[in-house]
């Protein structure tokens, strides 16, 4: 008889987006000619650089072509693009060999799949609030208790707070794996390379294994913060670095990232970089060769100089964003190193009212803080991946009637 794995059982139900949209329905239905401002978006929505499209394009026409066309690739992906990824590492003064680096297919399937590796046992730790692929995947593999009062039994939450920063330390207890989101989305906060630094050595000394996500680090404007985990000495003992080209040029849609283990991180003794190659060559077929030509691309001089441009456009819509809302005297936090703006609620409201006077009184539809996390209480979530022109117009409606 087959059995079905029950820590499915125990995920608490895709609830945020389902319930936003289902909010902004109600409120359409009953107000069909009042326009709604959009600024919970978490997806890019500037079109791809010219040198990544004439990329693409390249690949496309090769397949057209017998002589030229090309199947299955290396499943460890592309060597040129792990060439230039290894260059481009080296800028940062971190050296990487090929086989560190696995090309994959977006950051979210490795962040989760890469539990695969771990033993049932390891400890997981989290930021609260953060990006929820972490928890689910964590949830799945049957790495938590029950769901009791908001809280996973067994999971170690590592708060993020005002008084932080939204930069959590790290655990007073024991953890083996530990998360984390680097700019963080959704506060928007970036650790400094002595933050960093702490959470290395806590792993070092604990043995524990730190998975950093580091999907927006080419929004970080401070040339002197990390912007890979291996620029903190010690990292590639205990460190795995997760990435993509999602934010960095807008492949959402198209599908590229990659994730690096170093040959220096051993747990019980094992190459870990040697049982994720068993792994992706078992469950992993390798990414689109289109898609990881397109992402070759936005690594040519041409490619980083555009999709910087339209990285500056995100943060000039998250500063238009952040001035607005501190005018009318609400407290802003984020938007500097990262496209999302995290937002106190004013007058002790929570989440899900702040989010419904935004939607009533300035028709804008934000993102509440809640759904990332008992801590995002009180917050609610803005994203700076809008056009110009609804950003500015979500805005100064926000600044004109929403009642303070
Ligand atoms: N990591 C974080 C923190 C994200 O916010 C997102 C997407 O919003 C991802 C990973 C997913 O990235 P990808 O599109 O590469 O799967």
């Amino acid at each position: 008889m087959a059995t079905i794995n029950k820590n499915y059982k125990k995920l608490q139900g895709g609830y945020l987006f389902t319930e936003i949209a289902k909010r902004t329905k109600d409120f359409m239905e009953k107000n069909p000619k009042v326009k709604i401002m959009r600024l919970g978006i978490g997806d890019t929505t500037r079109p791809l650089s010219p040198a990544v499209i004439k990329g693409l394009s390249k690949e496309v026409k090769k397949l057209s072509n017998e002589k030229t066309y090309t199947g299955y690739g290396d499943t460890e992906g592309n060597k040129k693009l792990r060439m230039a990824l290894s260059l481009f590492y080296k800028k940062r003064n971190v050296d990487l060999n090929l086989q560190e680096i696995f090309i994959s297919d977006g950051a979210k399937s490795d962040l989760a799949n890469i539990q695969s590796i771990f033993g049932p046992g390891n400890v997981v730790a989290i930021a609260d609030p953060v990006y929820p692929a972490y928890l689910d995947s964590t949830v799945i593999f049957g790495r938590t208790g029950e769901f009791v009062n908001g809280k996973y039994k067994g999971l170690v939450y590592m708060e993020c707070n005002e008084e932080n920063g939204f930069v959590p330390s790290p655990p007073k207890q024991k953890a083996d794996i530990i998360y984390l989101c680097n700019p963080n989305n959704p506060t928007g906060s970036v650790a400094t390379k002595k933050q960093l630094k702490a959470f290395v050595d806590y792993a070092l000394k604990n043995k524990a294994v730190i998975i950093f996500d580091a999907t927006y680090v080419e929004y970080i404007s401070d040339e002197t913060l990390p912007k890979s985990i291996y620029e903190i000495e010690g990292a590639k003992k205990c460190s795995i670095e997760i990435n993509s080209f999602s934010k960095w040029a807008g492949f959402t849609g198209v599908r590229v990232g990659w994730t690096i283990i170093p040959m220096d991180l051993l747990v019980e003794k094992n190459k870990l970089n040697s049982l994720w190659a068993r792994r992706q060559g078992c469950m992993f077929n390798g990414a689109s060769n289109v898609a990881q030509e397109g992402a070759l691309a936005v690594m040519s001089p041409a490619g980083i100089k555009e999709n910087k441009n339209t990285i500056a456009y995100y943060m000039k819509n998250a500063s238009i964003i952040r001035n607005g809302l501190s005018k009318i005297g609400l407290k802003v936090f984020g938007g500097e190193h990262a496209p999302y703006l995290w937002v106190k609620t004013p007058n002790n409201l929570s989440s899900w009212e702040f989010f419904n006077k935004l939607l009533n009184e300035a028709h804008v539809v934000g993102t509440p803080g809640s759904g990332f996390g008992s801590k995002g209480e009180g917050y609610v979530r803005l994203t700076a991946f809008g056009n110009r022109k609804d950003v500015e117009e979500a805005v100064k409606s926000i600044e004109e009637n929403l009642k303070l």
